[in-house]
């Protein structure tokens, strides 16, 4: 079996061709090939030699994914793939075009255990953990995409489908592997994770000494709420929860921003407002509100305009940092694990067949 070098540090990728008597050197300019410049095919490496490309083609790979599916905004603005690997594993991707630059949300896990009502990747519990390296092409095959229009990715979101934190190694390793020069060169600060509250491991990424974003899926205004949609509140309470992202936050100086599903009825009335403005009062955080995604299976709404306007000026008059996040892609269902979970449906129904 071919040995993968997707994933690996430059001097990682030294050691594992280390019998083959490549120079020290090479590390690099295999790696440049590989993250910066996007190529899978060693025979394009034409700074290194013939005779050691060969030993490269026929002992190592540069494994990526395919396209099993891909949607577009019809404002061309969102575009959503689901990226298959060798095994059969499949995972979505999103590149929004933003006024900003372009900004890819990649997934970590394949589906994700932690069973959040409102949240369609949830719903096949989770299939195994994504590598840095299989983190890391959903980044290329974005940046692949932009090549045409002489753009790249700028920005990183690690909130598709899966719980980072749950899957910590890889991540650590797929964050810090995108800010090497050799690599993507991006800074700590254009890469924002998003976790549902393990605290344990927002702790620990407190200590890392890598001042990324974070940001809290908190969807609720009280532990009794939060529980009743999330499940992870029973074993990780909110006021954990929130207090380990105040360490975070005094620990990068990086404010927090928490993420708020609005779904009718549940969280989204004046009360529930003022408890949430409570809760945050005085905290370096800002608040993002998203009405929710409709999930049909679990008979979930989103509340109407003048609601979520009303949600927002709520907290603003609390003085509470707040927005509500920008939709996109709502016309190809953007929303995490929409599209795989549609893939697989009609898989199933094929096998039927
Ligand atoms: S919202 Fe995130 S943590 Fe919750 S089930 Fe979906 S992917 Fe998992």
């Amino acid at each position: 079996m071919k040995s993968n070098l997707l994933g690996l540090f430059a001097d990682e990728i030294v050691k594992e061709l280390g019998t083959y008597g490549f120079e020290k050197y090479r590390g690099q300019q295999i790696a440049k090939w590989m993250y910066q410049q996007g190529v899978s095919d060693f025979n394009v490496m034409t700074n290194i030699p013939n005779a050691k490309r060969e030993i490269l083609i026929d002992n190592f790979e540069i494994s990526r994914p395919t396209i099993t599916a891909h949607q577009e905004s019809a404002d061309k603005k969102t575009s959503k793939y689901l990226l298959t690997f060798k095994d059969g594993a499949a995972v979505e991707t999103v590149l929004m075009k933003q006024h900003y630059g372009n900004s890819v949300c990649v997934s970590t896990q394949v589906g994700c255990a932690m069973g959040c009502k409102f949240c369609a990747s949830t719903l096949q519990g989770v299939t195994r953990n994504l590598t840095a390296g299989e983190i890391f092409s959903q980044v290329l095959h974005c940046n692949n995409q932009l090549m045409v229009e002489q753009s790249t990715v700028n920005t990183i979101v690690i909130m598709g489908s899966g719980e980072p934190l749950a899957n910590y190694d890889n991540v650590l390793r797929f964050i810090r592997l995108c800010h090497e020069s050799y690599s993507l060169n991006m800074s700590y600060r254009n890469i924002t994770l998003s976790t549902a509250g393990i605290v344990p491991g927002i702790k620990r990424l407190a200590e890392e000494g890598i001042p990324i974003n974070l940001a809290i899926s908190l969807h609720a205004p009280t532990t009794e709420i939060r529980s009743s949609i999330m499940p992870i509140n029973n074993q990780y309470d909110m006021l954990s929860v929130i207090n380990a992202a105040d360490h975070y936050a005094e620990k990068t100086g990086r404010r927090v921003t928490y993420e708020y599903t609005l779904i009718e009825n549940i969280n989204d009335n004046d009360e529930h407002a003022s408890a949430l403005a409570k809760l945050l009062k005085g905290r370096l955080a800002s608040v993002n509100l998203i009405p929710v995604n409709p999930v049909p299976e679990r008979g979930l709404l989103r509340p109407k305009k003048h609601r979520v306007v009303q949600f927002l000026q709520s907290l603003q008059a609390h003085h509470i940092n707040a927005t509500v996040r920008k939709e996109m892609g709502a016309d190809i269902q953007a929303a995490c694990g929409q599209l795989r979970k549609k893939v697989l449906e009609q898989e199933e129904s094929a096998c039927i067949k």
